[in-house]
C-alpha cells in the first residue's frame, strides 16, 4: 500500500461568493487575511481562531481544505472560484466535507470552542445554497417596487418583488441572495455583489408563486475624500421599475433558518431593514401553523413609526399571531428607546422565553445591536437566576441562537 502523505488543513475564502466587504480582514487578529484582487488567507499566519467566520455575511469565509502543500497567496489571488477538490493542482487537496473523522472532529470542536460556528435549528428544512452563481445567475423580472416608509420620512425603504418566471429559484426563509448592479466601478471592474435577505416565505409573496420580496434602503456612500454620493447598489435597486430584469445569485446561508417545529417559540430582535428575514419567518408560520402552539415575538426598532419598514402591514396581525414590541429612538416627546431597552422592560417575558429549552432567538440589523442585546440579556438573566453566557453557548450549540448584523 502506498504511504499516505501528511496533509495540513488550510483556511480559504471562496472568491465567487465573497462580496469584498472587508469584515474578515478587519476581524483577523493575526493579519493572516489580506486583499488585492481577492480576499486571501496566509496559511502560515492563520491560527484557526475563527474570529472571521461568524461575522462573514455570505459564508464565503467558511472553506477548509486538506492539502499537502498550501495554496500560495499569489495562487489564491488568481482564482475566479475555489479549485475543484481533485483538480486543484495541489496534490491531495480536498474540501472539508471529505476530511477524515478525526480532522472533522477537530474542526467541529474548534468552531464550538469559540462559539463561532452557528448551527441551523434542528428542525429546519435543509437549505440549498449557491444554486446560481456569477457565471450562471438566475434572471429575474421586477414585478413590484413600493416604498414602505412614509412619504415624508427621511428613510426611504422599498419592498421590491422579483419573479423568476419558469426557472425555479428555491430558497428558505432567512437565506440571502446577491444582486450585481449593472455597469462598472471607478476602476472599470464589474460591481461587487450586494447581499439582501429574502423577506418572503419559501413559497413566494403569495403561496405557490416563484418570486421573492427584498427590503432595500436607499443609502448614501462615503467617497475616499469624505463626500457623500448616492450608494450604487441600493439606489439602483430602489429605482427599478416593473418589467426591469436583473441577475440574481445564491441563495446563501445555511444557519439563520426558521425551525419547522410549530411547538417552539421564536424571539426575533431587529432594527430597520434587519426585519427582512423576520417577515419571511412570520409569513411561513402564518401559512403552516397559524395556531401555534409556538409563538412569535418581535422586538423591532426604528427612529419613528414613519421610518419603520412595513409599519402598516404589521398592524394587521393580532398580538397572539405576532407579539410586537415596536420601539422608537427619535420620537419628539419621548426619550430615545432602543430594542435592548424594551427587552429590559419586558424582562419577565424574555426570561420566561430564555428559560424554555426550546426557544429560538434571532438578532438581525445594525452591528451595534449585537452587543446591546447581549448586555440586556445578561442583566435580565442575572435578575432571573439565569446565566446568559452559558445559556448563549448552549443555545448556539443547539442551533437556537442566531445573529446576523452588518
Ligand atoms: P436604521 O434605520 O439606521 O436604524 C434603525 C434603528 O436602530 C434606529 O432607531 C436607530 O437609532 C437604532 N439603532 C442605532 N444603533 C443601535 C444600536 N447600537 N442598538 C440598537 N439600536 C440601534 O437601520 P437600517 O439603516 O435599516 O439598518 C439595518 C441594518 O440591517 C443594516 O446594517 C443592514 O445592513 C442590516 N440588514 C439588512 C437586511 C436587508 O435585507 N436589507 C438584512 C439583514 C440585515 P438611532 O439612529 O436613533 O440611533
Amino acid at each position: 500500500m502506498p504511504a499516505r502523505q501528511m496533509t495540513i488543513r488550510q483556511h480559504l475564502i471562496d472568491p465567487e461568493i465573497c462580496i469584498r466587504c472587508n469584515t474578515c480582514e478587519s476581524r483577523c487578529p493575526t493579519g493572516a487575511i489580506s486583499h488585492a484582487r481577492n480576499y486571501v488567507v496566509d496559511a502560515e499566519t492563520c491560527t484557526f481562531c475563527m474570529k472571521c467566520v461568524r461575522p462573514c455575511p455570505t459564508g464565503a469565509i467558511d472553506n477548509w481544505f486538506e492539502v499537502e502543500l498550501p495554496f500560495t497567496l499569489a495562487k489564491q489571488h488568481g482564482w475566479q472560484r475555489l479549485p475543484e477538490p481533485a483538480s486543484s493542482g495541489e496534490v491531495g487537496s480536498q474540501p472539508a466535507e471529505a476530511l477524515d473523522d478525526e480532522a472533522a472532529q477537530i474542526l467541529e470542536i474548534a468552531h464550538r470552542g469559540v462559539g463561532a460556528g452557528s448551527r441551523a435549528p434542528v428542525s429546519a428544512a435543509k437549505p440549498r445554497v449557491n444554486t446560481f452563481t456569477r457565471q450562471n445567475p438566475a434572471r429575474a423580472t421586477v414585478t413590484g417596487n413600493a416604498r414602505i416608509t412614509a412619504k415624508d420620512a427621511d428613510s426611504d425603504v422599498h419592498h421590491i418583488i422579483i419573479d423568476f418566471g419558469a426557472e425555479p429559484f428555491q430558497y428558505l426563509e432567512g437565506q440571502s441572495i446577491g444582486v450585481i448592479p449593472p455597469g462598472t466601478d471607478e476602476h472599470g471592474r464589474p460591481h461587487a455583489m450586494r447581499l439582501y435577505s429574502v423577506a418572503t416565505a419559501r413559497d413566494g409573496e403569495r403561496p405557490n408563486t416563484n418570486n421573492m420580496g427584498l427590503t432595500v434602503k436607499r443609502v448614501m456612500a462615503r467617497r475616499p475624500d469624505g463626500s457623500l454620493v448616492p450608494g450604487v447598489g441600493s439606489n439602483w435597486m430602489c429605482d427599478l421599475e416593473i418589467g426591469d430584469e436583473l441577475d440574481v445569485i445564491g441563495p446563501f446561508g445555511s444557519t439563520f433558518l426558521l425551525p419547522e417545529d410549530p411547538m417552539v417559540d421564536v424571539l426575533m430582535v431587529c432594527t430597520g431593514t434587519g426585519v427582512a428575514p423576520f417577515r419571511g419567518f412570520t409569513h411561513r408560520r402564518r401559512r403552516t401553523s397559524p395556531n401555534g402552539p409556538g409563538r412569535l415575538y418581535l422586538f423591532f426598532g426604528a427612529r419613528t413609526p414613519e421610518e419603520l419598514p412595513y409599519f402598516g402591514p404589521l398592524q394587521r396581525y393580532l398580538q397572539t399571531e405576532l407579539h410586537r414590541e415596536l420601539v422608537y429612538s427619535r420620537l419628539q416627546l419621548s426619550e430615545r428607546e432602543y430594542v435592548q431597552h424594551r427587552l429590559r422592560k419586558r424582562a419577565d417575558l424574555v426570561a420566561d422565553l430564555l428559560s424554555k429549552s426550546t426557544t429560538h432567538l434571532y438578532v438581525c440589523g445594525l452591528s451595534g445591536l449585537e452587543d446591546g442585546v447581549d448586555e440586556a440579556l445578561t442583566e435580565i438573566a442575572v435578575r432571573h437566576g439565569l446565566d446568559w453566557a452559558s445559556l448563549r453557548s448552549e443555545m448556539r450549540d443547539q442551533g437556537r441562537f442566531h445573529v446576523e448584523t452588518y
